[in-house]
């Protein structure tokens, strides 16, 4: 059969595999620790699903406004005023399914092949998956551990070409919690300007944030000059829980750009549903009680999975700003043990230890110059299954017999 050759440049994020094989590993009975998932363990506030619920029973179940409800979008707006200090019209705000697709429709929209996009890397996948997928060069912009997974702005600047015409920045990031700071952001909105490009910013962990003021989110939006060329990525998946609901929102102070959003949630999606935008609004306008305490829960959880990590020989952590992510470098624990790499060591692990991880492979290539190896475990679950994981990796990574044993049974006959 025939079939497009852009489907080729397309990537996918992983660890949604990792996911299933733990999945089956569960279904023939094996025990598994995940620290897999890359969403809140938490379930979405009681007045949320109460809201989706009371609207679902009013038969809100029609297509609705393509952008978004106006109430819905005035409750981001509200939002936006309190967190990025930043006040904005509801109408430069648009609702999407999932804050995933925004990165599709800002590529989509500002970006044709030839482009150049530069993207943190380590990162999230799907940035230079779109960047492809779109024709465009995906420019990896290395995150340094020495940096606590800051990248340089001399790197940045050193990216920046004639055909450069967007930057991804992403902070708090996935997958190592790192954070940008004020003057990171003063100097990215200042190269942005001078060069003419546009930032997406993508603010998903913006509110797990272990430093600032609950409530209060570090955006570039704020910046001089970067309200116009600036794509606010934010939604409700990981601060209300509330993954499967699919409820994004973009805020873009552009009326080109907005139109062109529009009209691809339009080609793609029609619009988010009614209820899930009732969902939504409730949970910016309601109490946020329950995001305070998942965020503190995840502080502790945070130290608790560093200290842990930090404890097993040859595992090195450092103790990430945000997100509910940590990124320890296991160079010298795959050298100790025989470990080809981190992903030989996640299989490893995985298989024989009962416990899920993911190698650094999963969010993009290695750099030209990064020797190390990392994986990121997701402390979104609970103490006690951290503990109980942390042990058993400890364990595993004691056991010389047993390590030795599945070595051999994997190598390559000949090799
Ligand atoms: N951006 C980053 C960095 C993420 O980690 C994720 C989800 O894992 C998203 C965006 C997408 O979030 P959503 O579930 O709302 O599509």
């Amino acid at each position: 059969m025939y079939f497009a050759d852009r489907m080729n440049r397309l990537g996918t994020e992983k660890a949604f595999e990792v996911g299933m094989e733990v999945d089956n590993l569960r279904r023939q009975g094996k025990d598994i620790i995940s620290f897999g998932a890359g969403e809140p363990d938490f379930n979405s506030p009681e007045h949320v699903k109460a809201a989706g619920t009371e609207a679902i029973n009013n038969n809100d179940t029609h297509y609705t406004v393509s952008s978004g409800t106006l109430e819905f979008r005035q409750s981001v707006a509200d939002h936006i005023a309190e967190t990025r200090g930043a006040k904005i019209d509801p109408e430069e705000v648009i609702a999407t399914p999932g804050a995933k697709s925004i990165i599709c429709y800002s590529v989509a929209s500002c970006v044709n092949p030839g482009d150049e996009v530069i993207y943190p890397n380590p990162g999230y996948p799907i940035y230079p998956s779109m960047i492809n997928f779109f024709g465009a060069t995906a420019v990896p912009l290395p995150l340094l551990e020495e940096m606590e997974f800051r990248f340089s702005i001399d790197d940045l600047k050193s990216r920046i070409t004639g055909k450069t015409r967007m930057l991804i920045i992403n902070s708090p990031q996935n997958p190592t919690g790192s954070k940008l700071t004020k003057q990171d952001l003063e100097e990215i909105a200042e190269l942005a300007v001078k060069h003419d490009l546009w930032v997406l910013s993508d603010e998903i962990y913006g509110r797990i944030n272990y430093d600032a003021k609950p409530g209060v989110v570090e955006s570039i939006f704020a910046e001089p000059g970067m309200r116009e060329r600036t794509i606010i990525l934010d939604g409700h998946s990981k601060i209300y829980a509330m993954t499967g609901w699919r409820l994004g929102y973009a805020v873009i102070c552009n009326k080109e750009l907005m139109e062109h959003f529009t009209r691809l949630v339009i080609n793609f999606n029609a619009c988010v549903s009614g209820f899930t935008l009732k969902a939504g609004q409730a949970a910016l306008t309601g109490s946020q009680k329950s995001s305070e305490n998942m965020v503190n829960e995840f502080r502790a959880r945070r130290d608790l999975i560093v200290d842990g990590l930090n404890s097993i020989p040859g595992v090195k952590c450092h103790r990430p700003h945000g997100a509910f992510y940590v990124f320890p470098n296991v160079t010298e624990c795959c050298r100790m043990r025989g470990f080809k790499d981190a992903l030989d060591l996640q299989k490893y692990l995985l298989y024989e230890g009962g416990i899920a991880v993911l190698a650094r492979i999963f969010f993009g290539e290695k750099n030209a110059e990064e020797k190390q190896e990392y994986i990121r475990l997701s402390y979104a679950t609970s103490r006690e299954l951290i503990t109980q994981g942390l042990k058993r990796m400890k364990h595993a990574l004691e056991d010389e017999e047993k390590i030795r044993n599945w070595l051999k049974s994997t190598s390559t006959p000949g090799s």
